[in-house]
């Protein structure tokens, strides 16, 4: 679903200092990275590295993926830096990174499950990242896409110790993991939300396919639910959950999500100002109220429409 189109027919009036979450930015070029600095977000919530692999033919060397990543860090606003490590596989192929053909590559050898099929490279760019912290001074958490397991997250999280990158997250983007998340106390430093693939997964139904957007639209109560359920398993392991799906680019949804209990957003750069304003609009209680009355609702359509209703009558 496109969401960078989503209407919002209220215009937020800022009352409050600061939002009522970490506003931060999803880039996945030097480009991005540039736009993102132009705003007010504070650090990169999501660095989709997979970005700079998809045009190579043949594999950059760790010292040319370190100065890639470093011109990146160098620019990025201020504040924490997620890295992503690379999320590809058949339907983004890396070429020097093959495959066999897959029937159904979305359920296939992508996101981490690529990355620990080829260790040599996994390894590589883990130390690129290193490489390029020492460089610049920045604060970077590294995080791993598509981790189904609480194995997976364990095998991430010694490959990026052995790297020397300490801070590890995982993202929360199939059903799978949820109900394991109160086990990865110890084993990673963060969550972060992928609505878009979470959509995805949990409604069986193609993010890219045109007559899906109903399913995949992030105002489903089916994930709404879902992403509460997140933050109730996360809460006692004191385990923070951000999200950096499109979910956090809708301001109205933003607000949402900090009701429900996240601690950050990440927004495309053109979406941060409007997602600052709404979250700096109102109170967290407000913001709870809006969350309770939208994830008891049914359909998406109303979950959204109570949203703007309550929000009318807040402000
Ligand atoms: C997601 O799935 O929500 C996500 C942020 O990752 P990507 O869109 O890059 O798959
Ligand atoms: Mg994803």
């Amino acid at each position: 679903a496109d969401l960078s189109v989503a209407t919002v027919p209220i215009s937020f009036i800022p009352t409050l200092d600061e939002p009522l979450v970490t506003v931060r930015a999803n880039i996945g070029s030097l480009a991005d990275a540039q736009a993102a600095a132009d705003t007010l977000a504070r650090g990169i919530g999501l660095f989709r590295t997979e970005v700079l692999y998809l045009d190579r033919q043949s594999q950059p060397t760790m010292t040319e993926q370190a100065s890639e990543l470093a011109e990146v860090f160098r620019v990025a606003p201020a504040g924490t830096i997620i890295v992503r490590t690379i999320d590809a596989g058949s339907d983004k192929p890396v070429a020097f990174l093959p495959g066999k053909s897959e029937e159904n590559p979305a359920l296939g050898v992508r996101g981490f499950r690529l990355g620990r099929a080829h260790p040599e490279f996994q390894e590589d760019q883990l130390l690129a990242i290193k490489a390029a912290i020492d460089a610049t001074g920045r604060h970077v958490q590294v995080m791993a896409p598509m981790i189904s397991t609480v194995e997976e997250a364990t095998e991430f999280r010694e490959m990026a110790k052995k790297a020397g990158l300490p801070e590890v997250g995982i993202m929360v983007e199939t059903p799978a993991i949820v109900p394991m998340i109160p086990d990865l106390a110890g084993i990673v430093d963060f969550v972060s939300i992928g609505s878009n693939d979470l959509s995805q997964y949990l409604f069986a139904a193609d993010r890219q396919h045109p007559a899906m957007g109903g399913l995949v639209d992030p105002w489903q109560p089916g994930l709404l639910r879902t992403i509460d359920t997140i933050v109730q398993h996360a809460a006692p392991a004191v385990i923070p959950v951000g999200v950096c799906g499109e979910a956090g680019s809708d301001p109205l949804l933003a607000i949402v999500l900090a009701g429900l209990g996240v601690s950050s957003v990440s927004a495309a750069p053109s979406a941060v100002a409007a997602v600052r304003d709404a979250l700096s609009s109102l109170t967290k209680a407000q913001a709870q109220d809006i969350a309770r009355a939208v994830v008891a609702e049914t359909s998406a359509n109303r979950a959204r429409d109570v949203a703007t209703d309550a929000l009318a009558s807040v402000s």
